[in-house]
């Protein structure tokens, strides 16, 4: 057994670090959740959960892991034999459209090579030659945790409308809810599905999703079986502050405060913090003379960095040095990308002084794992980090 002394630094994208106060919050003993305490807490949390999402739809929230708010968005406005649009833009994408093929769901499934986000102009494209509008839904993931790669929802959404198409626009913010610019509203999302571990900062075991009225009355005639992700009886039971079933109660208490947290440093400050450490640790990884993965600069992600290893050497190899030499969590590579790639996440509770930290265990663990690097890495990052 190694004793570990200090903090283990997490910094996987999600889960991510779970603030004092959060853990805290959590702490408070649980209460009865037909009570009127627990009402006016849910009504409090529906109030402040809309900014989160930029929206004033009405957001479901579940007791589950982000892959059931994945179910909900699908079983709910969709029925069996419906064709839907999904995108290779990398893991994450590629087990939702998976799901979406076990639910009985037609899937157009566009290849991508895992550097890039969804082609707005593939979007247009594809649902402009569907002439009988068949496709009935496009599914996007924003921010893809694999690779580190933000697709443009602003720009996908153009493309549904400028190809005159009545698809839904179903999108995965699990990733990146909280931690880069979202608007379900502005951007014309159906259904938004987010997750509590990552950007929200909390443990996994909440997962969310924010519907449109245009997706309420999908739900209203799909087809597709349901019954705990039905949304009808979670929205008619929230009115009076209530859930159907026993929900997490102690995770609402932590959701409570993550949104407080999260309204007192101000959204945009919140997005800028993600964008400018993303910034630092991509000009730490060049200055080792490593790449990025991501491959457009106007989609590098603000919640994570994929950085790729040089050939001959292993992700995983190096991820194994750190964490036990300097007791340091890295994300592995995913699906194809396995060995390939590690990814740093920079989101959620974190600061200037943990990104230094948090690179430097990264460049100690390259040299000592034998992959070469110019040690101007951490500085150069530093210098981001001193003059912004
Ligand atoms: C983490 C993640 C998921 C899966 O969420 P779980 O909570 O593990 O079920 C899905 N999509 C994205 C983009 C993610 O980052």
């Amino acid at each position: 057994m190694t004793v570990s002394t200090g903090r283990h630094f997490l910094q996987i994208p999600g889960p991510t670090n779970v603030p004092d106060p959060v853990l805290r919050a959590m702490s408070a003993p649980t209460i009865d959740h037909r009570g009127p305490g627990f009402a006016a807490l849910t009504r409090r949390l529906l109030d402040a959960l809309g900014p989160v999402f930029g929206t004033s739809d009405p957001v479901v929230i579940y007791p589950s892991s982000g892959t059931g708010a994945w179910e909900a968005a699908l079983v709910n406005t969709l029925s069996p034999g419906d064709r839907v649009l999904c995108f290779e833009t990398g893991h994450f994408a590629t087990l939702w459209q998976e799901m979406a093929r076990g639910l009985g769901l037609e899937v157009d499934f566009v290849p991508g090579d895992w550097r890039h986000g969804v082609d707005p102009a593939a979007v247009e494209g594809r649902l402009s030659a569907d002439l009988a509008h068949s496709v009935k839904a496009v599914c996007v993931v924003h921010n893809e945790t694999s690779t580190g790669v933000t697709s443009r929802v602003a720009d996908v959404r153009r493309a549904i409308d400028a190809a005159g198409h009545p698809a839904l626009l179903l999108v995965d913010t699990i990733s990146s809810l909280g931690s880069i610019d979202y608007r379900h509203d502005e951007w014309g999302v159906d259904v938004t599905v987010a997750g509590s571990q990552k950007g929200l900062m909390l443990p996994p075991g909440l997962s969310f999703n924010a519907v449109s009225a245009k997706a309420l009355r999908a739900a209203r005639t799909s087809a597709l079986p349901k019954s705990f992700w039905d949304w009808h009886p979670v929205i008619a039971a929230n009115e009076r502050g209530f859930f159907p079933y026993t929900p997490a109660t102690n995770l609402l208490y932590g959701l409570e405060e993550a949104l407080r947290m999260l309204q007192a440093e101000g959204l945009p400050q919140v997005f800028a913090r993600h964008a400018r450490h993303a910034a630092a640790t991509r000009a730490a990884v060049r200055a080792w003379g490593l790449d990025v993965l991501c491959a457009d600069e106007r989609e590098h992600s603000g919640s994570l960095t994929a950085v790729l290893m040089p050939d001959g050497h292993d992700a995983d190899t190096v991820r194994k040095v750190i964490l036990e030499r300097f007791d340091m969590s890295l994300g592995a590579g995913l699906g194809k990308l396995s060995g390939r790639v590690f990814r740093i996440g920079h989101l959620g509770h974190f600061n200037d002084l943990a990104l230094a930290g948090t690179l430097a265990g990264v460049q100690m663990g390259l040299e000592l794992a034998g992959v070469p690097v110019d040690p101007a890495g951490l500085t150069t990052a530093l210098d981001v980090l001193r003059s912004a």
